[in-house]
Parts: structure tokens; C-alpha cells; sequence
């Protein structure tokens, strides 16, 4: 049985992902914040320890496939397996502090935004599939339900609908390997994304750290925020 378990959050240096760090490592949990610049996310463990939160820095840009790769290795090589994984970095071009792009007509070259790359997740599956009950959360918006898509982000919107299918195809695709997968929209959160307005960060925090730490025979394949259901 393992006494401790290894969790590894995307985009840990800010936002919701540093309180996702803060609040497994709380819970007890072996914690890897990682970044894509390795100096934000020894700043941020740097942060943390002050406030009495033991986290382990970790240099990873999702859009960078060997930068994917050696950080797997690093875990691999440290801890032999991956508990946990929160996909939680992603940017929004179409930000509220700036007009949305024109979509028409598209751009020469669109900027290249859009959140983490839908494929990111998959990568690590073999360090999860080590574990005995491994989780992935993948941290998404209800902005892209479609039921309601819009709201003037759409490379945003779009990217987190792929993310949302992503889910849906992860969970059946490790439903064997006892892995669970699922979704979460953490709420509009006051980070630098969600702007001023939003809830606590430590509220939308809490609907993902419940999702990475569901008992052994809890859902898979689900969008959830706070913990409840919400429609694809
Ligand atoms: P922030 O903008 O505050 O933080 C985004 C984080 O993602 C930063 O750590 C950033 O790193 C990181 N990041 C961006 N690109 C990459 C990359 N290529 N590789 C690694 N890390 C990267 O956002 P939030 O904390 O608000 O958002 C966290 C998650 O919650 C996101 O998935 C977001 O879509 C989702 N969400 C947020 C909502 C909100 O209202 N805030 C609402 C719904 C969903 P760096 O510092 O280097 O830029």
C-alpha cells in the first residue's frame, strides 16, 4: 500500500493551480507544482514553504512535447509512478482584459493560444498506469458546455470542449486500468484569468482537489463543479 500519493499539477506557479498545489499538499499528498518557466516554480514552492506547504518544483510546458517527456522521466526515475495528474494550465487569448479578436475574417496567422494541448493528458498515462488508483482531472469551463457554447472566447471555448471530449474518451480508454478521469469547472475564480469578481480562489480550488481525490470506486467520465454534476 502506498503510504503517500504522488500528485502533479500543470500551470502550479499561479491561480488555481498554485492553491491546488497548496491544498493537496494539506491534505498530505506528495505534491510536484510544475511550470513552464523552472524559475516560477521554485518562486512558487519558495511561496508556499513560507506558508508551511512542502511542494517539489518542477520544470513542464504542456505545449512542449520533450519538456512533457523529461518531466515524466524525472517522476519516473523519483517516484516511479503518478497518482494524480491535474491538467490545469491553459491561457485565454480572448481574455476579459482585452476586445476578443476579430473572427471574421481569421487571421493570417491566429495566434497560437489555445490551452493546453487537448493531447497533453494522454502523455503520462504509463506513470498513472503504475499507480493502483490513479486519477486525471482535467480542469475545463462550463463557458464550454454545448449547450451554451459562446460567450466571445471561442478559441477558449473550443480548446476546453476538446478537453471535455478528451475526458469522455481517457475514461473509457483507462476504465480498465482502474484509472479515473474526469472533468471539472472550477466556477468564474479571481486569478489573473477570471478577473476581478470572481470567487475565492481556494472555492474553485476545492471542486478540483475533491475530483483528484475521489475514493477508489468513485465516478469517471463526469463534468463536475463543486463536486455536483454538470451538463456536458
Ligand atoms: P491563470 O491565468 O491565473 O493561470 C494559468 C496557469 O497556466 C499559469 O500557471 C500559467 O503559467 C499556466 N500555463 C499557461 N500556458 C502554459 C503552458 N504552455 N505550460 C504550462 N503552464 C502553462 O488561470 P487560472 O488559474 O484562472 O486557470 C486555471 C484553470 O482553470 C485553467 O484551465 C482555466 O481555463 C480554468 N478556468 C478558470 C476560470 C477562472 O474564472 N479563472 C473559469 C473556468 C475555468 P505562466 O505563469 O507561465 O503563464
Amino acid at each position: 500500500e502506498h503510504a503517500r500519493t504522488i500528485s502533479l499539477v500543470t500551470g502550479g506557479n499561479r491561480g488555481i493551480g498554485r492553491e491546488v498545489c497548496r491544498q493537496l499538499a494539506a491534505l498530505g499528498h506528495t505534491v510536484l507544482l510544475t511550470s513552464r518557466s523552472p524559475a516560477s516554480a521554485e518562486a512558487a514552492a519558495r511561496q508556499l514553504a513560507r506558508d508551511g506547504s512542502s511542494v517539489h518544483p518542477l520544470q513542464l510546458d504542456v505545449r512542449d512535447p520533450d519538456s512533457v517527456g523529461a518531466a515524466a522521466r524525472e517522476v519516473a526515475k523519483d517516484f516511479g509512478r503518478l497518482d494524480m495528474l491535474v491538467n490545469n494550465a491553459a491561457i485565454m487569448y480572448d481574455t476579459w482584459q482585452r476586445a476578443p479578436p476579430p473572427i471574421s475574417p481569421p487571421s493570417p496567422r491566429p495566434p497560437r493560444p489555445v490551452s493546453t494541448a487537448p493531447g497533453a493528458p494522454h502523455r503520462p498515462s504509463c506513470l498513472l498506469r503504475q499507480s493502483p488508483h490513479a486519477r486525471i482531472v482535467n480542469v475545463s469551463s462550463e463557458a464550454a458546455s454545448l449547450a451554451g457554447l459562446g460567450g466571445g472566447t471561442p478559441a477558449y471555448t473550443i480548446t476546453k470542449a476538446g478537453l471535455n471530449a478528451l475526458t469522455l474518451m481517457l475514461a473509457a480508454e483507462l476504465r480498465g486500468d482502474r484509472i479515473l478521469v474526469n472533468a471539472v469547472c472550477p466556477g468564474r475564480v479571481a486569478t489573473d484569468m477570471g478577473g476581478p469578481g470572481g470567487r475565492p480562489v481556494p472555492e474553485g480550488a476545492a471542486g478540483i482537489v475533491w475530483a483528484a481525490t475521489l475514493p477508489h470506486d468513485g465516478p469517471t467520465g463526469g463534468f463536475y463543479r463543486d463536486g455536483l454534476p454538470i451538463p456536458w
